[in-house]
């Protein structure tokens, strides 16, 4: 049997359709995404599927997390295609606004998130977390799930989420899913449609810098060393460097020397006008 998501474009008929479902004592997985749909937004959909009896998935290109030297006009757009993989995937409610929905014109609320989103992202796209704090509050709140599912693929933001959630008390646990790479390590992104043929042959060679600096550092070399030898590797390969850094895992502190808990690297960079971010366990 065919299964149809229902397509909702206001907040109202979201928050209802929520109530009524929890009335019936179902629970509720939801997957926020701003479309352009790949194998790694299927995969948060799996498992909030593998959760919940019901699944909502939510596409916006929000505007208040760009900058306006970035790019949220060119930001690729393909809701038929995305609205066909939720129907293969039996999503059941697609919830798809319009700017003005999420927006009023007098719309006068911020949230500034601290602690992780401090250092990293936020010393290049100052603004960037307030912007994606505001719009999950207020996605989360349209549609009132149970548990909200992320990708680690954006760590820092799924750090900032989940503390975000703790912060204001919104009654929903945030769930992280592992990154889905292409089979030659690149992490899946809807940013890599801008990547010349030429960028996208270059582009696996940040994971793999990446995994050469993780190993290098688990076998005890000194981090600082590893880091600015990836550095060297990565602008050689034609990257430009953002940061690559090692932080505690949970908060995204520099670590001290004497640091024993879970790590992390993380990296954003450069392939011409393509900026792509990456991160692992180390
Ligand atoms: P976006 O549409 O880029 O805002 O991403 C929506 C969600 O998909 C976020 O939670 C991302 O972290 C997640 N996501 C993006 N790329 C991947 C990937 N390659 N693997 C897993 N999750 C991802």
């Amino acid at each position: 049997m065919t299964h149809f998501p229902l397509i909702v474009r206001d907040i109202r008929t979201l928050q209802e359709w929520s109530h009524n479902l929890k009335m019936n004592g179902e629970s509720l997985g939801f997957v926020p995404t701003m479309g352009a749909l790949h194998e790694g937004h299927l995969s948060l959909i799996s498992e909030a599927k593998k959760r919940c009896d019901r699944t909502a998935v939510s596409i916006f290109v929000n505007p208040a997390q760009f900058a306006p030297t970035e790019d949220f006009e060119a930001y690729p757009r393909t809701e038929k295609r995305d609205l066909q993989q939720l129907r293969d995937l039996g999503v059941d409610t697609v919830f798809a606004p319009n700017g003005a929905e999420m927006y009023a014109a007098d719309h006068s609320t911020s949230i500034h998130p601290n602690g992780p989103a401090l250092g990293l992202e936020t010393d290049f796209r100052p603004d960037f977390f307030n912007g994606v704090a505001l719009v999950v509050t207020k996605l989360l709140l349209a549609a009132l799930p149970d548990i909200a599912v992320f990708g680690e693929k954006d760590y820092q933001q799924l750090l900032v989420i989940k503390k975000l959630v703790d912060d204001l008390n919104i009654p929903v646990r945030i769930i992280g899913a592992p990154t889905v790479r292409e089979a030659d390590g690149l992490a899946l992104s809807s940013r890599n449609a801008y990547l010349s043929s030429e960028h996208r042959q270059i582009a696996p060679k940040l994971a793999s810098v990446m995994m050469q600096v993780v190993s290098q550092i688990k076998q005890e070399h000194k981090p600082r060393e590893c880091l600015s030898e990836g550095c060297e590797q990565l602008r050689e390969a034609g990257f430009k460097i953002d940061y690559l850094e090692l932080r505690d895992a949970e908060t995204l502190r520099r670590p001290a020397d004497d640091f024993s808990g879970p790590r992390r690297l993380l990296a954003a960079t450069w392939l011409g006008n393509t900026r792509l971010i990456d991160n692992m366990s180390a």
